[in-house]
């Protein structure tokens, strides 16, 4: 996944288009203003990363230099509720000028444990997806919607994917990536605000924050049923040759 020729010039433009997303989100959105978020109350969890000390519960919405120093800044933040219930807080990973975003729902139970996402069988599965295309799991950046996993790997809440938004859309400030890949109906509705289902998701180029952004199966569900494996491949291919060409276009 060699950058294009104009990488640079592209990088810029989308910084901008992004900038300009992210300060209305971020700076103008009052919900966004950490003062005024209302105060959480602190569950006590004997075998959470909370015992660290010392981290600010509170985190503060503000612009970072880097992936690794915003990680180190908000890993003890307790702004939801799944804060509480975490053994690990799983940020992300990947290249920090990574072309490709992945973004699933929240962290499972090996994450959780590991404090990596898309780990396990299913993060298996989505690295033979990136594979299969000639990528590697190295090339892009994998994160989620929120960064504590949800009890009994249910659906993270309205307030749970509002609370961690902003988290995310610095991530993906500090990246600029070219492409999101929404994985899975939760994160590919989340994102675009919307509640259709997944197979009115798929096949086709969205919008998010002025990034291009493509909806795939989550691995969990290639898991359980397998003869959706076919279409899988078919979207990473898609996927695939709309990043390498530079079109929007399947
Ligand atoms: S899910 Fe996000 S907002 Fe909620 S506690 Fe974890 S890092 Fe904070």
């Amino acid at each position: 996944m060699d950058p294009p020729d104009d990488f640079p010039l592209a990088r810029a433009i989308r910084y901008l288009e992004f900038i300009s997303y992210y300060e209305k989100e971020l700076f103008l959105s009052p919900q966004t203003e950490g003062s005024k978020m209302p105060p959480i109350p602190l569950a006590k969890s004997s075998t959470s990363d909370l015992s660290t000390s010392g981290l600010d519960p509170y985190p503060p919405y503000t612009p970072h230099f880097s992936l690794q120093e915003m990680s180190e800044t908000i890993k003890g933040c307790l702004r939801c509720d799944l804060g509480t219930g975490r053994t690990k807080f799983v940020f992300g990973v990947g290249r920090q000028d990574a072309r490709v975003v992945f973004i699933g729902e929240g962290p499972g139970a090996e994450e959780d444990k590991r404090g990596e996402p898309f780990v396990g069988r299913a993060g298996a599965l989505l690295n033979k997806l990136i594979e299969s295309v000639g990528w590697q799991r190295e090339q892009v950046y994998i994160a989620n919607m929120v960064k504590c996993r949800p009890p009994g790997n249910r659906d993270p809440l309205p307030a749970e994917l509002e609370a961690c938004r902003p988290y995310l859309l610095e991530q993906l400030r500090l990246i600029q990536p070219q492409w999101l890949v929404a994985v899975g109906r939760i994160a590919g509705q989340s994102l675009l605000g919307t509640t259709a289902p997944l197979k009115q998701l798929r096949g086709r180029v969205h919008q998010f924050a002025g990034i291009n952004l493509w909806v795939v199966y989550h691995p969990a569900a290639l898991l359980r049923n397998e003869n959706l494996m076919p279409e899988a491949y078919q979207d990473f291919k898609l996927l695939n040759q709309m990043v390498e060409s530079g079109k929007a276009t399947p």
